[in-house]
């Protein structure tokens, strides 16, 4: 697949990159002169969140899924490994293969990194806290996590990749990077992903009844996609830096507060309606990002108002071109 580094950039591989993150992602590294290599399987991930890069000389598009080893031939300078689906909805569809999504994905692009002298990125997740008993949730909270719970698929095959990234750097087999992203929104969300904010957006925008699990006074962090990206590639450029680091916007609100402000943006006449709360469901969740300021220097820039106007406008632009 070519000859490592070339003088305009790294050749740096995205695993899981026609997803929401993963495409932003892809944007920022062929914008900043780099060759990227993106990996995906498709099953939460379009070809449509990546269509604009399709042909582009720094730009590839390669099928393949993390729970297979990545192609021996691949020459690659850096990976950032976001492969997983990340809705409850979607990972819980099949449980079994989310949590080898994580751990075979993890062992196989670290064995990836190990091969060529790559730096290898995780995508870890605020889920390896669980519902936590501390808050907000700093980087030492060891977390409080259902083991055999519907989430577990999720939550502990996150922490199993965290273990392998650690040991692979304990035992100084790859260079690592550790990011525990917080809930993240933005522009190229799947409508139907089941996540919160693009539920709340397409039923506000459709005029359908906002569904609110639970008495909505559960609580999230909501981090807008550029502030996210950014704190990805300092981490990613950090020297004697490798985490676990919490990347998330500490403003907290709870679902019912944002069920009103979607409303009130979109200009809806839907309703709020109560639906029963999923299991496991955490009651509340905010980052501590002290770390991630003193280490990457990096905090986020985007309120939750002006996130969530971006994200309406382009929800708003898509919608009437999503049939799938
Ligand atoms: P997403 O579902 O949009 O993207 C995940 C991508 O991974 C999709 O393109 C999907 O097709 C791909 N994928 C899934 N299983 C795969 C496999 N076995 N092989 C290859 N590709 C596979 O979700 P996202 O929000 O973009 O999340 C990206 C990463 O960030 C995930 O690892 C997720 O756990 C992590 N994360 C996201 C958030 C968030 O709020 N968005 C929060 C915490 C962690
Ligand atoms: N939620 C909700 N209505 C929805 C989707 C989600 O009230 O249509 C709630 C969900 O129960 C959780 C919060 O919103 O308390 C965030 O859910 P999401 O699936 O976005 O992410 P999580 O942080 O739970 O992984």
């Amino acid at each position: 697949m070519g000859t490592g580094s070339t003088e305009r950039g790294r050749r740096i591989l995205v695993t899981g990159g026609a997803g929401f993150l993963g495409s932003h992602l892809c944007d920022r590294l062929v914008d900043e002169g780099h060759e990227v290599i993106c990996a995906d399987n498709f099953f939460t991930g379009r070809e449509r969140n990546v269509a604009h890069l399709l042909g582009h000389p720094r730009f590839t598009l390669m099928k393949h899924d993390v729970t297979s080893p990545l192609p021996p031939d691949l020459v690659v300078d850096q990976i950032y490994n976001l492969a997983c689906p990340a809705s409850p909805v979607h990972y819980q569809h099949d449980p079994v293969k989310t949590t080898r999504t994580s751990v075979l994905g993890a062992l196989h692009v670290l064995e990836l990194g190990r091969a060529r002298g790559a730096r290898v990125f995780q995508a870890s997740t605020s889920e390896v806290y669980g519902d936590p008993q501390q808050h907000p949730q700093s980087e030492a909270y060891w977390g409080h996590v259902n083991p055999v719970g519907v989430r577990s698929c999720y939550d502990e095959g996150k922490r199993c990749a965290e273990t392998l990234f650690a040991d692979y750097h304990r035992q100084g087999l790859a260079q690592v990077r550790i990011a525990r992203i917080f809930n993240t929104y933005g522009p190229r969300m799947h409508p139907r992903d089941g996540r919160v904010v693009s539920n709340f957006i397409v039923q506000a925008l459709r005029g359908a009844p906002i569904t609110v699990y639970g008495d909505g006074s559960q609580t999230r962090s909501f981090c807008y996609v550029d502030d996210l990206i950014e704190g990805f590639v300092r981490l990613m450029q950090a020297e004697n830096f490798s985490g676990p680091v919490n990347l998330g916007n500490p403003g907290e609100f709870t679902v019912a507060q944002l069920a009103k402000l979607v409303i009130e943006l979109t200009g809806s006449r839907s309703r709020i309606v109560h639906e029963p709360l999923p299991a496991d469901d955490p009651t509340q969740r905010r980052p501590d990002i002290r770390l991630a300021a003193e280490k990457l220097q990096w905090q986020p820039t985007v309120p939750l108002r002006e996130g969530l106007v971006r994200t309406i406008a382009s929800f708003e632009q898509s919608l009437t071109a999503d049939v799938d």
